[in-house]
């Protein structure tokens, strides 16, 4: 068995877990299996049979027995056996219809059916009502969504990193270019869609439905497709002739207002072209939300980032050591990392005592020893208390590299007392960054009341850099508020906040949020050397 036939049966494996509602840990862990597999040079099969197959990153005892079955009899039984009990298309189907996993296969074991398309046929015939807990109302919400089921609008955007490796696994997969909100770098994306190029479109249709990302169909036009993902999202496939495949990606990378500017659109086989026979510059993707023709400025590029400066170790909730994020960012390239584990106050995981941030001291000069000429700063994610004050006293943080300070309890506050709180922090001489601006958590968490256009003001007159936090589910600052803060005059911050080596890999995020706001490299902070860094610090 080769490996990319091992990695599709896992991947099929972890498809099947999360349509089961089974813990998503799990899943995930079979979906970086496949990965490894995937990318390995070795024969995995091999190494099942030579008993070394734990060697490989992220295959524990659990993901070891699956290997051995599939290696040893070809196939993995608990995965025929959800196969032929959760029929993905019904479940699929289900999900974007706002049902759970569970709920689908009970309804379709009431109405004697297996597939999305007989789900379909029994709504039509106005079977639904006959299955127990379905009243009218619930009826008519169903009828209505299977109504609304061409529209590719799923009712909540994923979040960034899922959306990529989803459209570019698919875009990948039939040789196509990532189009939609992800090819724009949307925080959260729900118009997900990649064009292909053929003369003949059946080939790349046909590859495109049987994908193990697309659960069910629900719509085919002759050069067209809508698939359903796992997550009930409907991805969008677009094959264009070869002779339009530019004017094709830039219609289906939108936005909507940017590309009706454009219309009507010449016909060229490369984007670059269509641009050149309108007679503008081509724009980033990135900048396309209101309609432009001007010349884009040279945006930020996440080669040019030197240091990552938001970071957690194990000293706070942070997965690894030190010296160990520290070899991780030179293996990024970099020529400084700032750690900045937690505060006391953070409350939900540990938080450093002064007494444990000079000990901290200590294991980064010692890291330095070795890592030198690289650099790992000694910085702090500071909470800012209720009243503004911070969660250290002055002359500890005054001795640090690096002070991010962060709003993390007490978010709820009226806006009046929120901005006053974290204006305060601002005003603290020892403060060089305010981390994730607005507070929010995208999908969970609404964004902090606060005058931003105020803090950008007291952000200037304080010379107090604002991040743009690179985790998926923040991106905070998100694109039109860097842009409010570059027009403001403030610094940005392109950061990570990593709790683990995987995540300093979150850095294109931030870079590419930052890219929305209009930043240029020389807005970004972190674009520039060591010197540059320290001596910011020390009001130079
Ligand atoms: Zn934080
Ligand atoms: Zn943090």
């Amino acid at each position: 068995m080769e490996n990319g036939q091992i990695a599709d049966r896992l991947e099929a494996f972890a498809s099947l877990l999360e349509l089961g509602d089974a813990n998503p840990y799990t899943a995930r862990a079979y979906r970086r299996a496949a990965e490894t597999i995937r990318g390995g040079p070795s024969s995995v099969a091999d190494l099942v049979r030579s008993g070394r197959v734990r060697d490989l990153r992220g295959i524990g005892p659990g993901i070891e027995a699956r290997l051995r079955e599939l290696v040893e009899t070809g196939q993995i039984a608990e995965l025929a056996e959800l196969e032929r009990e959760l029929a993905p298309d019904l479940v699929g189907l289900g999900r974007y219809l706002g049902l759970g996993a569970k709920r689908s296969v009970e309804i379709a074991r009431v109405l004697g059916i297996r597939t999305a398309d007989e789900l379909r046929a029994a709504a039509a015939a106005g079977e639904l009502r006959g299955v127990p807990g379905i009243g009218p109302k619930t009826e008519a919400r169903l009828l209505e969504a299977l109504d609304r089921e061409a529209e590719p609008r799923p009712r909540r955007g994923l979040l960034l990193n899922r959306a990529w490796e989803l459209v570019g696994g698919v875009a990948a997969a039939l040789g196509g270019e990532v189009a939609g909100d992800v090819r724009r770098w949307r925080d959260s994306c729900e118009q997900l869609a990649v064009v292909c190029a053929a003369e003949e479109p059946e080939s790349a249709l046909a590859r495109f439905a049987a994908l193990p990302q697309i659960v069910a169909m629900v719509e085919q036009d002759e050069r067209r497709a809508v698939g359903v993902t796992v997550e009930g999202v409907p991805l969008e496939l677009i094959v264009a002739e070869p002779r339009g495949l530019g004017s094709a990606l830039l219609r289906a990378t939108g936005s909507a207002a940017y590309v009706a500017e454009l219309e009507p659109l010449p016909e060229a086989s490369d984007e670059q072209a269509v641009y050149r026979a309108l007679e503008i510059a081509w724009c980033p993707p990135e900048l396309r939300e209101e309609p432009f023709r001007g010349e884009p400025p040279v945006l930020v590029e996440p080669s040019e980032i030197r240091g990552d400066l938001h970071c957690h170790t194990t000293w706070s909730d942070g997965r690894a050591s030190v010296e160990e994020m520290g070899r991780a960012a030179i293996e990024r390239g970099y020529e400084y990392l700032a750690i900045c584990d937690h505060t006391p106050a953070v409350g939900a995981v540990r938080g450093l005592s002064p007494d444990e941030v000079r000990r901290q001291g200590e294991e980064i000069a010692a890291a330095n020893e070795v890592l030198a000429p690289f650099r790992v700063l000694r910085g702090i994610e500071c909470d800012i208390l209720p009243d503004g004050r911070l969660d250290l006293p002055d002359d500890v943080l005054a001795e640090l590299d690096w002070v991010q300070a962060s709003v993390h309890g007490g978010q709820r506050m009226p806006r009046r007392e929120m901005t006053r709180r974290v204006e305060a922090a601002l005003r603290n001489p020892h403060v060089s960054c305010l981390s994730h601006p607005k507070g929010r958590m995208i999908n969970r968490r609404p964004e902090n009341a606060l005058d931003m256009e105020r803090l950008f003001e007291v952000a200037l007159e304080e010379g107090v850099a604002v991040e743009v936090n690179g985790l998926p589910d923040r991106l905070d600052l998100s694109g039109e508020h860097v842009r409010a803060a570059l027009r403001a005059g403030v610094e940005i911050v392109c950061s990570t906040d990593s709790h683990s080596i995987r995540g300093l890999g979150n850095m294109a995020l931030s870079v590419m949020t930052a890219r929305r706001g209009w930043a240029t490299a020389a807005e970004v902070v972190n674009t520039r050397p060591l010197q540059a860094i320290l001596e910011r610090r020390r009001g130079g």
